[in-house]
């Protein structure tokens, strides 16, 4: 597969793409973002690189964090996750909170914020010193030692956490938060504030397209559980446009506010894309277009 060749196709025809999305506003921090960077990075399973635009630049990865810490809360624990976070499509917007009453504080997936709370208070209490093992997690499996948080975003986050301190108060009334409330959301807010390069992203999620196995060939988790990972991204991945991402990339995959996607297709490739501007549903308007493309032209979707 020419896959050099159609990355450049890509990235010249959105040249012509009409994008009329935002930068993401709800964290001050991330506001100041140019939003015309865009950048593409496919990595296919013999561990060829493609690298197009922006794609060596760090960005905030925010809810791409969702699909580590589920896989490394996954590690330890389990199928047992789900006896505190659902597996169904929410249909509803990342932060919401309205059915947390109706389902007695059991969050819909482990990607709406409710659900990565309580995936984060699991990882609260597994690690041993939460913020600084997570990181060694994702340093290993994207072998990229300059992965860090950013600070910064960290606190903007903080600063403005009304809605995500609503949300894991709300599921600590429920008994679905085990710790501290504050600790909680001090690892929530850190691990969204991770910056990667799309290539550093692609590399991060290899294992979910080679049966668990990361890039150097350690095994992060078996090929039942990464299939079972594999198909909440594909379900659940976009907030309340997953069906839509499925319906025209037909690859699962996981989106944050700062603009990035990654998204991969079992033993053939992993892609992540950054381009900030974000359509309604607070997804990244020229990612989604560039994947829609790229399965398009590639013949190269999971359906
Ligand atoms: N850190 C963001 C929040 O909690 C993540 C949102 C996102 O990327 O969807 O609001």
């Amino acid at each position: 597969m020419e896959y050099a060749k159609i990355l450049e196709e890509i990235q010249q025809d959105l040249l012509d793409f009409p994008a009329i999305g935002k930068v993401t506003t709800t964290i001050p921090e991330l506001a100041t973002i140019n939003p015309d960077k865009f950048g593409i990075h496919l990595t296919t399973i013999n561990s060829i690189d493609y690298g197009i635009g922006d794609s060596e630049e760090k960005f905030s990865i925010q809810s791409i964090s969702k699909a580590l810490t589920v896989a490394l809360a996954f590690s330890f624990l389990d199928e047992n996750i789900w006896k505190r976070v659902g597996v169904e499509p929410s249909g509803t917007a990342f932060n919401s909170l309205i059915q947390l009453e109706y389902e007695k504080g059991i969050p819909r997936n482990p990607f709406i914020n409710s659900g990565a709370i309580v995936i984060a208070d699991m990882l609260v209490s597994c690690l041993k010193n939460p913020k600084e093992d997570f990181l060694t997690f994702i340093r290993m499996i994207s072998g990229s030692a300059s992965i860090d948080y950013n600070y910064a975003v960290a606190q903007s986050e903080k600063d403005t956490r009304f809605r995500n301190a609503a949300l894991a108060n709300f599921l600590k009334s429920f008994g679905n938060i085990e710790n501290d409330v504050d600790e909680v959301l001090d690892f929530y807010f850190h691990q969204c504030s991770i910056e990667m390069t799309c290539q550093e992203l692609a590399h991060s999620f290899f294992f979910f397209a080679n049966e668990g196995k990361t890039k150097d060939g350690k095994q992060i988790l078996t090929r039942s559980q990464v299939k079972r990972l594999n198909a909440l991204m594909q379900t659940c991945g976009f907030y309340d446009e997953s069906g839509e991402f499925t319906y025209k990339v037909g690859l699962p995959g996981k989106s944050g506010i700062g603009g990035g996607i990654v998204a991969l297709y079992p033993n053939v490739f992993v892609v992540a894309t950054w381009s900030p501007k974000l359509n309604k549903k607070g997804n990244s308007e020229l990612g989604m277009h560039a994947l829609e493309a790229l399965t398009t032209k590639t013949g190269m979707s999971v359906f």
